[in-house]
């Protein structure tokens, strides 16, 4: 039999050539995925864990059209420098500064978190998971062959990648995001350090360590750190090879980071790394970018504890996971208490058309055409990974399944497929969870929770604060928490 991908063949929006292109692995059957990971100097916010969650997505319909997937996806714990420059100070080890702990605590403990949040977003973990200071000798080695390429050059101990003699010479430094080298030099901020640049546009492989600097290793230039940027560049191409199928990151990431990967790549091997360079767009709240540096943020925590003055309650991971799913992961996708809201009625109402499937029986052939559904909804996971036209679908089978009660209008031998692909698109793919007991289970605790509550608050009505407190307390044993709010009280778990 044919594997689905060939069936189904994917056609992926390039962000290096700005066209929907079909994909056409490397190596037939396989695909080698790359994605930037997270800096671990603190929580990540929800912006972060979108890109992450996207990319996610990505690979659990890959691997399930029958690609052998290798997804590598880093851990940066080290080089990151304030305001992504090429000064400063590097980003953990500043918290390791402030909190008077090692920088490796800061990482172990920021991995440790990343890892948690991502397990209840329900991502797969990566197939390798490599960090920035487990490569330093690769970054060592790929800084020394562009050097002797002609294109990077030393100044006070530390090596900058030369522009405009790699341009010069025939390098297409601004394929990726269309800057024009004018730009990219009148574009570039006056900070300290630039006098060790030829030119402004030049960007750190090396950098010679401040003797305030912990984070250091020796070098043939001096002792000091690699450049934010080679990491991914040494990295990718270690486990993936000089050329291979995807590369993502979040949008933000597409200049500097991502147009100085594929000059490194391709001055050392002749190669842009990868083929197909994707960018999940940003998660924003209150229109602005979800961003650390500015505070605008929520924690995948908050959201889902309901511990956020911008939350009327928590929202189930899996929740949290569809509203994202809801958007095409190139597409902005705004943040709101309402739009949670939204998602979980959803969510909510797949979950519990997927139960009442599992309990249905086959009544006969009814209209549906099962087999031009299964082709629509692959195709819309074809077409550049569009998760809000698969959920579409997935809506219209929802009305088949409510149709009647106890039957369903398919042969014996129809259903059994339709319920292997419900579970393929919602579980498989879309990364789905179906909490312990379900989602009627939940609706059930939270209508029995209103109850309590309400019990709760005629008491206090009255006076009856024995009554008021008794409640509490023996819900709070039972690990549920009160919130008392100006909106009235909600309930934790
Ligand atoms: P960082 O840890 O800062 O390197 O970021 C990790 C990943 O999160 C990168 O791929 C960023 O592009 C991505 N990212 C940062 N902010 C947002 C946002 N607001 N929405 C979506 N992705 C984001
Ligand atoms: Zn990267």
């Amino acid at each position: 039999m044919n594997p689905l991908y060939s069936t189904y063949p994917v056609h992926i929006e390039n962000s290096l050539t700005g066209a929907k292109e079909q994909l056409v692995p490397v190596s037939e059957g396989r695909i080698g995925m790359y994605v930037c990971g997270p800096t671990v100097y603190s929580d990540v916010h929800l912006g972060n864990a979108r890109t992450f969650t996207s990319f996610d997505f990505i690979f659990r319909y890959l691997s399930h059209l029958g690609y052998k997937v290798r997804y590598v996806r880093n851990i940066t714990d080290a080089g990151h420098l304030e305001n992504d420059a090429d000064e400063g100070e590097d980003k953990i080890a500043k918290k390791a500064r402030l909190e008077q702990l090692e920088p490796m605590e800061i990482v172990q403990r920021y991995t440790v978190d990343f890892h948690k949040v991502m397990d209840r977003l329900g991502a797969l973990p990566p197939s390798i998971e490599p960090t920035a200071t487990g490569h330093i000798v690769e970054q060592i080695e790929m800084t020394q062959a562009i050097i002797d390429k002609g294109w990077a050059y030393e100044s006070n101990g530390s090596v900058y990648f030369d522009v405009d003699a790699y341009n010069r010479d025939g390098g297409d430094y601004g394929v990726l995001s269309g800057r024009k080298m004018d730009e990219l030099q009148s574009g570039s901020r006056a900070l300290d350090g630039q006098e060790e640049k030829r030119n402004p546009a030049d960007f750190a492989l090396w950098k010679k360590a401040s003797p305030a600097h912990i984070m250091r290793w020796p070098s043939p230039w001096s002792v000091g750190f690699p450049g934010w940027h080679l990491e991914c560049s040494a990295m990718s191409t270690k486990y993936l090879g000089e050329e291979f199928d995807i590369h993502g990151g979040g949008m933000d990431l597409k200049f500097p980071h991502h147009e100085c990967e594929i000059a490194q790549n391709t001055a050392t091997s002749g190669k842009k790394g990868a083929k197909y360079w994707l960018h999940a767009n940003m998660l924003t709240l209150n229109g602005k970018r979800m961003s650390k540096s500015t505070g605008n943020t929520i924690l995948p925590g908050e959201l889902f504890s309901g511990n956020n003055p911008l939350l009327a309650k928590g929202f189930r991971p899996s929740v949290v996971r569809f509203f994202m799913m809801q958007a095409h992961y190139s597409s902005v996708l705004d943040f709101s208490n309402e739009a949670l809201l939204a998602a979980e009625k959803g969510h909510d109402k797949l979950l519990a058309a997927w139960s009442k499937l599992q309990g249905l029986e086959a009544s006969g052939s009814g209209d549906f055409d099962l087999q031009a559904w299964i082709d629509k909804c692959y195709q819309s996971l074809s077409d550049n990974f569009n998760s809000p036209i698969l959920i579409a679908h997935l809506f219209e089978a929802i009305k088949l399944i409510n149709q009647n009660e106890g039957s369903i209008a398919l042969s014996a031998s129809d259903l059994s497929v339709f319920k292997e692909k419900m579970n393929a698109f919602v579980f498989d793919i879309l990364g789905l969870q179906m909490e312990e007991g379900g989602s009627a289970h939940s609706e059930a605790l939270d209508k029995a929770m209103d109850l309590v509550i309400e019990l709760r608050a005629k008491a206090r009505e009255n006076k009856d604060w024995g009554t008021a407190d008794l409640i509490r307390d023996q819900l709070s044993a039972a690990g549920i928490k009160l919130k008392d709010g100006a909106e009235g009280t909600s309930y934790e778990i």
